[in-house]
Formats: C-alpha cells, sequence, structure tokens
C-alpha cells in the first residue's frame, strides 16, 4: 500500500440522503480537485475554509453544486491535505464525482486506509485507532463511552509512558551486560521492581475489565427459562416496553426461541426466551429441551421464572432450580405471579427468589436492578478504561504474564540476561498494542475490518 497516492471515498453512508460527502486524503487532494472545481482557486484559499462552487465534467456540465471544505497537512484527521466535497445526497451524483475525481489522478480508498494513515502519521496510536471503528458501531450508552474514552487516550497515555521508562531500564541493563565480567550494576533493581509493580497496578484492572468490555461491545447473552405459561412473553414484554428497545428480528431464529434486544441503564442485553430443562419423554418437546440446553449454556446470565403458586409445591421446584444452579452460569429466580398470592407467603423465601408481577409491572425495577448488579455492570464507573478489543485484551495479558516473570526473576536474583529477556518480552508486547511495533500482517488486519471510507 503506497501512502504516496492521494485516495477517495464517499464519507456517508451509501443510499439517497439530504447531502452525501466525498473525501480525498493526499498530496494532491487540492490539485485533483481544483480541476473539476468552479469557484475559488483552492491551491490559494486558507485551511479550514469552506467553499461553494460547481463540480464540472470534462465536457464543461454541471454535475452538482457543492460546498468543498479544505484542510491542509499537517493540520488534518490524516495529517495529509484533505479535500471533503458536500454533495446533493443522490448516489448517481457520489458515483459520478468520484469517477471523475479518479479519472483525474485519485485512488479509490481501501477500507480503513483514511484512519490508517492517521496512525501512520501520528495522529494516535494503535489501539485509538482501533477505538474509532468502535465508536463508530457503538449502539449503546456505555459502549459509546468506552470507545469515546478509548479514542481520545484511553489507556494509551498511561502505558506509553510507563512503557518509556521500561524502556531505560532494558537499556541499563544490556549495559551492564555489555560490561560483562566487571559485576557492575547501572539499573537500581528495587526502582525496577517498583516500577513493574506500577505497570501491574495499570495493566490488571485493564484485563480485569475485559470480561465486561466484551458484554458491553456485544451485548449481554441472557435466557428467559422456565416452564411454560410462567410468564416469560410477558416478562419479556413488559422489559421491552418499559426500555422502548431496539426490537430486533435476528435472522435465522427459529420458532424455538426469539432474540430481543433490551438496552438497561445503558447496557445491551440480547435476551433469549426458551423452554425451561425439564426432561420430557414427548420426542417434540426433547428437541425444544435439547435447544434451551443449547441457550443456557451459551448464556451469561439465565433469568430462571416460575409461577409463584409453585412455591408450595416445593420439590419438584427445588429439582428444576437445582438443574439451573449445575450450569454454573450467573442466574437470578423469579417468582412470577406475586399477585396471586399472599403477602405472608413470600416472607419465608424472600431471600433467594426475586417475587415479580410480570404482567402488572411490580418490581420490575428491583429485578433490573438485580440484573445490573449480576453482571457485575454496576461497578462501572463512567470514565472508567474498559477493554473491549479482544486484540488488546491479548496484549495485555501477555505484557502481565511477561512482568510478572521479570518480578519473579528479580526476587530470585536472577542474573542480568535472563532479566533483558523478559523485559524485552514484555516491551515487546506493550509496544505491539500501541502500535510502536507493527507487522503489516497486523495493520492489514486490523484495518481491513473498518469499513471504505473511514
Ligand atoms: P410463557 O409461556 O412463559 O411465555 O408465559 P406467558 O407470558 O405467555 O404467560 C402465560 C399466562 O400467564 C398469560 O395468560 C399471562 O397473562 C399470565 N401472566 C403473566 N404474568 C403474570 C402475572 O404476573 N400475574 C398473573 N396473574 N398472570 C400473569
Amino acid at each position: 500500500m503506497s501512502f504516496q497516492d492521494t485516495i477517495i471515498a464517499p464519507a456517508t453512508a451509501p443510499g439517497i440522503g439530504a447531502i452525501a460527502v466525498i473525501r480525498l486524503s493526499g498530496t494532491e487532494a487540492i490539485n485533483i480537485t481544483k480541476q473539476v472545481f468552479r469557484g475559488k482557486d483552492l491551491t490559494l484559499v486558507n485551511s479550514h475554509t469552506l467553499h461553494f462552487g460547481t463540480i464540472r465534467d470534462d465536457d464543461n456540465n454541471i454535475l452538482d453544486e457543492v460546498l468543498v471544505s479544505v484542510f491542509k497537512a499537517p493540520h488534518s484527521f490524516t495529517k495529509e491535505n484533505i479535500i471533503e466535497i458536500s454533495t446533493h445526497g443522490s448516489p448517481y451524483i457520489v458515483k459520478k464525482i468520484i469517477q471523475l475525481l479518479i479519472h483525474k489522478g485519485a485512488r479509490t480508498a481501501k477500507a480503513g486506509e483514511f484512519t490508517q494513515r492517521a496512525f501512520i502519521n501520528g495522529q494516535f496510536d494503535l489501539a485509538q485507532a482501533e477505538a474509532v471503528a468502535d465508536l463508530i458501531a457503538s449502539d449503546s450508552e456505555i459502549a459509546h463511552q468506552t470507545a469515546m474514552n478509548q479514542m481520545r487516550g484511553g489507556f494509551s497515555k498511561n502505558i506509553k509512558q510507563l512503557r518509556e521508562q521500561l524502556i531505560h531500564f532494558a537499556s541499563m541493563i544490556e549495559l551492564e551486560l555489555d560490561f560483562g565480567e566487571e559485576d557492575v550494576e547501572f539499573a537500581d533493581r528495587e526502582d525496577l521492581k517498583q516500577l513493574i509493580h506500577k505497570l501491574l497496578k495499570v495493566i490488571i484492572p485493564l484485563v480485569q475489565s475485559f470480561d465486561l468490555g466484551n458484554v458491553i461491545k456485544e451485548g449481554i447473552p441472557t435466557v428467559i427459562a422456565g416452564k411454560p405459561n410462567v410468564g416469560k412473553s410477558t416478562l419479556l414484554n413488559a422489559l421491552l416496553n418499559e426500555e422502548k428497545a431496539i426490537v430486533s428480528d435476528v435472522p435465522g431464529t427459529t420458532r424455538d426461541y426469539i432474540e430481543d434486544e433490551i438496552v438497561i441503564e445503558g447496557i445491551k442485553f440480547r435476551f433469549v426466551d426458551t423452554a425451561g430443562l425439564r426432561d420430557t419423554d414427548d420426542k417434540v418437546e426433547a428437541i425444544g429441551v435439547a435447544r434451551s440446553k443449547e441457550q443456557l449454556n451459551k448464556a451469561s446470565l439465565i433469568l430462571y421464572l416460575f409461577d409463584a403458586e409453585e412455591l408450595g409445591d416445593n420439590n419438584s421446584l427445588q429439582k428444576e432450580l437445582d438443574e439451573i444452579k449445575t450450569l454454573k452460569i450467573p442466574y437470578l429466580f423469579i417468582a412470577n405471579k406475586l399477585d396471586t398470592i399472599k403477602e405472608k407467603e413470600i416472607t419465608k423465601y424472600t431471600e433467594d427468589f426475586v417475587f415479580i408481577s410480570a404482567n402488572i409491572g411490580t418490581n420490575l425495577n428491583k429485578l433490573k436492578e438485580l440484573i445490573l448488579q449480576k453482571v457485575g455492570a454496576n461497578n462501572f464507573k463512567s470514565g472508567d478504561t474498559i477493554i473491549t478489543n479482544i486484540r488488546h485484551y491479548e496484549g495485555l495479558s501477555h505484557t502481565q504474564q511477561s512482568l510478572e516473570k521479570v518480578l519473579k526473576a528479580l526476587n530470585n536474583n536472577i542474573t542480568g540476561d535472563f532479566l533483558a529477556m523478559d523485559i524485552r518480552q514484555a516491551l515487546h508486547h506493550l509496544g505491539e498494542l500501541t502500535g510502536t511495533i507493527t507487522t503489516d500482517d497486523l495493520l492489514d488486519n486490523i484495518f481491513s475490518k473498518f469499513c471504505i471510507g473511514k
């Protein structure tokens, strides 16, 4: 991939809209646009200015009346010359103008190439570049917050600084090795230990945040299970109505279960409604139960619903609940139809069960609170840095392991050469995280996941 070229792509989503934006980036962006733009001479205007004019083809036909924004290197997103052309939002106009500009010397941008250039030209580090993609994909308050946080620096700043200190130690230790026999010590071992502790104090919480980060990004797979007629659909609808959530018809779902997305306090839950786990002789029902088991095993949270009246007939209910417990997945036991039983019957059980009335809406807020508690979401404070990217998680975990090795080596007075090796390992992982160390494969892999034009 050559960064000499000037690239072009639509910056707005495909389809008809009020306006569409076409973006060019590269040394020749201004010169190329100038050739087709009738208005001010774009090569003479200041950076960060906006110009009205027309775009004309080679036969002088007007393709559109447009507004052109000019950003001059290095004061732009990519740090190259950038032109943004706002046109009327017709896919036909966009296509014609892009074709014309390609004819004048631009080339179509590859997926993520604008962001990749921004990264290569030092606009931000790799972890921040990846957050740009997450930000665009974010569809809930917390997903948005975590991506924005990461894009604006997140863990990058902290880690960069600590990495530089670690590099200093690594070079001191390498220097000791150069002196070989002479038994000198340039790197104070106690200071090094302290630095490693400092690094681990940053890294370990980040590693631990990934479980939550991952579910924030993907949505928390939650299963509502229970026997027929206990009120599962009613509860799902009640939650849906309360949250005015996005109801999605997930393609490929069968009659065995339906999937809905519900956002509770900014966190996305993917709810699946499924049958219980009862053993059955009925063949059709047995298939349903097998599917249910599959769903249950994939869940991060199980809401197990039963009819509060069943509390009298404790034995068979107990068997069902015990079966849920054996799955070792966080669960809430919910006694529905609270309205059908007498208040005093509740008191015996309140510890383990949440009593609700799905069709009246009793205790739904309490239930939501418990749901958030169960997934650890209430530990999240806005402004916390949360890892949502598997590459970052792996990089940080590997760094943690290497650093723990360094600590162990220090405690056991291991010789400098082994120490240097472990430190180098840790530096390597940290470098990959922020993009100080990269390979073409790694970059291709990351940026190819972006959309064209980003
Ligand atoms: P599902 O088969 O588990 O999905 O159960 P449904 O949601 O279809 O509910 C079965 C029946 O129980 C319906 O007639 C509901 O109106 C009723 N139901 C649901 N929740 C409650 C409740 O809290 N109290 C009472 N009395 N009836 C309820």
